[in-house]
């Protein structure tokens, strides 16, 4: 019997709250109201345990991109814990899951990927590349590049070392950051004064990299890392000026390039990884979610040429790893999932037929009284929730308006997420046309629904 079944909904709210401290969340404002229990999931849907079905525009939290029930990636799961569900890599020892992953990682990343170290999460990966610069420069008697510089408003997860990259000042204000750790401004076009072109805001975004080496000493700085497309801080997609420059500045001071690739990466954009998307070559990509497709957590660093060569000729140990480094379960479903994009050509899907499809839909949306703008590329979006369309300003802080818009969204049935103001999704790649419609219709209706609750509150 599944577990959902064991208790009715409102004893599973009861024990959630008495028991269970969430991600992200303030707890006593849960407390008072009640956790939504979901318990089952098929395609595109979730269902709570209500009833209702949810199309889920989220793929989770960006990860479940071939979709939910997949008898592939379960009977993958299932067919290697019977055969081997754990062993480590450490001691010299290896198990054919993770070695095969590593040979399908370094055939779908660029060619000069040639070598992957395996994590539990997006977070561990982040923490993994850290190490891993480090290492870098050490190995090449460069000890004195120690400090990482990351984008104010990026994501790199909530570990210590993870909170620190991350550029969010919320975040912050816990209890700090680590040292070695610089941010600069984000390409965020929508959000600057708009006083310059588009264009020439992503060359002037990207310099701010160049100031801050400027500013710290080139022979200080070890790695510059970024979200080729902001998710967690609202789908940033930068101007198309934005990361030549920010290879050239790279490449210029000699300074290692990190693509956190655990959003974009493995189709998101309608290409393998956002470097490919956006023709960047990086020295590490960090990698998780869509890896496994979220079935089990699975993160990595991939490591390229520059990085991967100096840390096996200079020889030495790199005192890093995890218990579950490589763990055979989830390469198994990795190997899976990787297969499942290649046999239904879902990332090209993503590039020639639905993302395409659900853009030119997501820019209908641009006609509404309260949205601003609207963005996407593949199919990772945002919409920008505005008082008024044509003059562009914004509610102010107080209304919530993201909140409002995201609350009615999935009272009627669809997931996608609130950022400040801006609304943000990111459908499984398997999404159908009928299904990407519905996404439009619902968002439709709960903007109108928002722009009413708002326009009585004023
Ligand atoms: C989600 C995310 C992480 C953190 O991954 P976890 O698995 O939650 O630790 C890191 N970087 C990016 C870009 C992410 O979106």
């Amino acid at each position: 019997m599944a577990i959902a079944e064991n208790r009715s909904r409102s004893e599973w709210q009861e024990l959630d709250r008495q028991h269970y401290l969430h991600p992200f969340t303030d707890h006593k404002d849960l407390g008072e109201k009640r956790s939504r229990i979901i318990t089952r999931a098929e395609g595109v849907y979730i269902y709570d345990a209500d009833g209702n079905k949810i199309l889920d525009g989220m793929s989770g939290l960006w990860c479940v991109n071939t979709g939910y029930g997949r008898e592939e990636l379960i009977a993958a799961a299932t067919n290697q814990l019977r055969e081997l569900p754990y062993y480590n890599s450490f001691f010299q020892c290896a198990h054919p899951p993770s070695i095969e992953l590593s040979r399908i990682l370094c055939e779908v990343t660029p060619p000069h990927f040639n070598r992957v170290f395996y994590a539990g999460s997006g977070s561990e990966s982040i923490d993994t590349m850290i190490r891993m610069v480090w290492r870098y420069w050490d190995l090449v008697d460069q000890p004195e590049r120690k400090i990482i510089i990351a984008r104010k408003n990026a994501y790199h997860g909530s570990t210590v070392a993870g909170a620190s990259l991350s550029g969010m000042e919320p975040m912050h204000q816990q209890g700090g950051i680590l040292g070695n750790i610089a941010h600069i401004d984000q390409p965020y076009w929508f959000g600057s004064d708009r006083s310059m072109s588009e264009d020439d805001f992503g060359v002037h975004t990207a310099r701010a990299l160049e100031r801050k080496i400027e500013e710290l000493g080139a022979d200080k700085v070890a790695a510059f890392v970024a979200e080729p497309i902001q998710g967690a801080g609202g789908v940033i997609i930068p101007p198309s000026t934005y990361w030549p420059e920010i290879q050239r500045i790279c490449n210029e001071h000699g300074i290692l390039l990190v693509t956190d690739e655990v959003i974009c990466g493995f189709g998101r954009l309608g290409a393998w990884f956002g470097a490919d998307y956006y023709g960047v070559k990086p020295d590490l990509m960090t990698f998780a979610k869509g890896v496994t497709s979220g079935y089990l957590p699975l993160g990595g660093v991939m490591v390229g040429d520059r990085v991967g060569d100096v840390l096996i000729d200079k020889g030495g140990e790199f005192y890093h790893g995890y218990t579950y480094s490589g763990h055979p379960a989830t390469c198994a479903v990795a190997i899976e999932t990787v297969n499942i994009l290649q046999r239904e050509k879902l990332i090209e899907r993503v590039r020639d037929d639905i993302g395409p499809y659900l853009q030119k839909k997501w820019a209908t949306l641009r006609e509404h009284p309260i949205v601003g703008e609207t963005r996407m590329v593949g199919l990772m979006g945002a919409l920008e929730l505005v008082r008024d369309n044509r003059s562009l300003e914004r509610f102010d802080g107080d209304s919530k308006a993201g909140v409002v818009c995201r609350n009615f969204l999935v009272n009627n049935g669809l997931v996608m997420r609130a950022v400040g103001d801006t609304i943000i999704t990111a459908p499984p790649f398997t999404l159908s046309h009928d299904e990407a419609d519905e996404l439009i219709e619902k968002a439709w209706k709960c903007l109108d629904l928002t722009q009413k609750a708002l326009s009585k509150g004023s």
